[in-house]
């Protein structure tokens, strides 16, 4: 499959059939209202298929097969080992079937297909073996209590976990939250986001044939302020595990508080600082990186790295290499594998990031890229674009803008550069390059983010917990902690004659 050439990829995806119905207690059915919407592909403006409007009485419908498969415990109270060979299927058939995962997600939001079978499909195959393997070695604890006195601490499933995703990875987010929360024998019920939604209803329906069972695993396609704002707002769903923007993230904390109390697990929107320092080796690398954390899948990254702060005595150089990278990755054929950029996801996205790009034309130094461009007369484009000399205050530098625009601020001392990074609502991540050990360890110490990468951008591993500070959120996906967020601690006391 790596070898493929284009036109390979054209045949394949024109091969290629779409579930768009929901996913619901084990069958593929239409939305109760017979609704549909268009699913489109934002490289050729195409429409892909119709898919199932899903709205409240759907997610209802979703929410009791959920809950009717948790209380008979059919995968809630499976043995561990009989749970984790079904979500090592699962995994065999991702791999299986990468070729297909991969070009549903390039051809629902615009990846590159490259990127898609070698990143996202993969990972996802590699984050369900990962929580699999975890299912039969976690151990419970046993308190410290007197003779006499038994105490169990147990972490036990919650019940029906809801999950709303969005686009920008949407096979990996289904799985961040999907694979943990079915991992410690949850029942799930996904909204994925309307621009979509395709990998995620070929994933509930691979899940069933690694042997998940009936009402475990729904997908319920629709929109935001009907179908996901359902499943907030839902009664009888325990636990709700958002990723989106901080916006929608807010309101589903008030969902919860409007209903039952649900636990919320808001991972929401970036703007991440790149930190150069002058007495890095490697500004080469520092700058392919640098490039790669802005303009990897269309800079549609919540972690991307969209502001760059340069010592100043290096900044000229160094926008130099930048320019040169941003010129060789100019957008293409998502199908492509000689692209180096893809499609934005939809025409309004794209809309949304032109507007900063002409705003920031009048306010900063514009030296690479700044249009919107077609691929054979079609499409959402837009080109790898950097803003120079961009003022601190500039919305440039302030807002997450969720394209390929990146925006070089130069300092002149490490504690200006902490103090500049860490002015943002938001706290995702933060990239350091500097070969100064202790500089390292004090610049990474005070940035107030989920994860630094010293030396490299986007550090991110089945290992170790994802997740912002500040108005990023505070749910953590990845490592043992998040399989640890889709449990309650319950302790069992027990009194015998001693
Ligand atoms: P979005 O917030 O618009 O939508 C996310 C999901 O929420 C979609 O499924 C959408 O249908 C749903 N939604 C929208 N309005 C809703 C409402 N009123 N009630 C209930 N649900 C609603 O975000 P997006 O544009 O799809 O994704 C981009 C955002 O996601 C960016 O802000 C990005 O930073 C963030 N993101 C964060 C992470 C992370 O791990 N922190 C990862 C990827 C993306
Ligand atoms: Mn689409």
């Amino acid at each position: 499959m790596l070898d493929y050439t284009y036109e390979d990829w054209k045949n394949r995806a024109a091969g290629l059939s779409f579930r768009g119905q929901a996913f619901i207690d084990g069958k593929f059915v239409d939305a109760a209202s017979g609704k549909t919407f268009d699913c489109i592909n934002p490289a050729t403006d195409q429409v892909l298929a119709q898919v199932a409007e899903g709205d409240e009485e759907d997610i209802n419908r979703a929410v009791a097969a959920g809950r009717a498969a948790f209380e008979d415990g059919r995968w809630s109270r499976m043995a561990p080992g009989d749970r984790k060979a079904v979500m090592l299927k699962l995994a065999d058939l991702i791999r299986e079937n990468l070729e297909e995962m991969a070009l549903l997600d390039s051809l629902d939001m615009g990846k590159l297909v490259k990127d898609a079978a070698t990143v996202d499909a993969p990972g996802s195959a590699h984050f369900f073996q990962w929580y699999a393997e975890a299912i039969d070695k976690i151990y419970d604890e046993v308190a410290p209590t007197g003779p006499g006195d038994l105490a169990l601490v147990a972490r036990v499933p919650l019940g029906v976990v809801g999950a709303v995703t969005p686009w920008n990875f949407p096979l990996d987010m289904a799985t961040w939250k999907g694979a943990a929360a079915l991992a410690a024998g949850n029942s799930v019920v996904l909204k994925p986001a309307e621009q979509s939604p395709l990998s995620a209803l070929r994933l509930a329906e691979l899940a069933a044939e690694a042997g998940v069972p009936d009402g475990v695993f729904n997908v319920v396609p629709g929109f935001g302020v009907t179908a996901g704002r359902a499943l907030g707002l839902h009664m009888d769903v325990d636990c709700l595990a958002f990723t989106g923007s901080t916006g929608i993230g807010k309101m589903f904390m008030q969902y919860s508080g409007q209903s039952n109390l649900k636990q919320v697990w808001p991972e929401t929107g970036g703007k991440s600082p790149n930190l150069i320092f002058a007495d890095c080796e490697d500004l080469d690398a520092a700058a392919d990186m640098a490039a790669f954390g802005i303009f990897f899948n269309q800079g549609e990254v919540c972690s991307a790295n969209s502001r760059l702060y340069v010592e100043r005595s290096i900044k000229d150089a160094f926008v130099e290499k930048l320019i040169a990278r941003a010129q060789a990755t100019q957008p293409g054929d998502p199908l492509d594998p000689a692209s180096k950029m893809g499609a934005i996801v939809d025409e309004k996205q794209t809309q949304g990031i032109m507007r900063f790009v002409e705003e920031g034309k009048k306010s900063a130094n514009l030296v690479a890229g700044g249009e919107r461009v077609t691929v054979d007369g079609k499409g959402c484009f837009v080109q790898p674009t950097i803003f120079d000399d961009v003022a601190h205050d500039n919305p440039l530098a302030r807002d997450e803008i969720f394209g390929p625009v990146l925006s070089v601020i130069p300092f002149d001392s490490e504690d200006e550069a902490i103090s500049m990074a860490n002015d943002s609502i938001y706290g995702l991540a933060a990239s350091v390059w500097t070969d100064n050990l202790s500089r390292a360890c004090r610049v990474s110490e005070k940035l107030m983010v989920g994860t630094v990468s010293v030396n490299t951008v986007d550090a991110l591993s089945a290992q170790t917990p994802f997740g912002g500070m500040k108005q990023s959120g505070f749910g953590r996906d990845l490592s043992l902690h998040s399989l640890e967020k889709y449990t309650a601690l319950k302790t069992t006391w027990i009194k015998y004659k001693a």
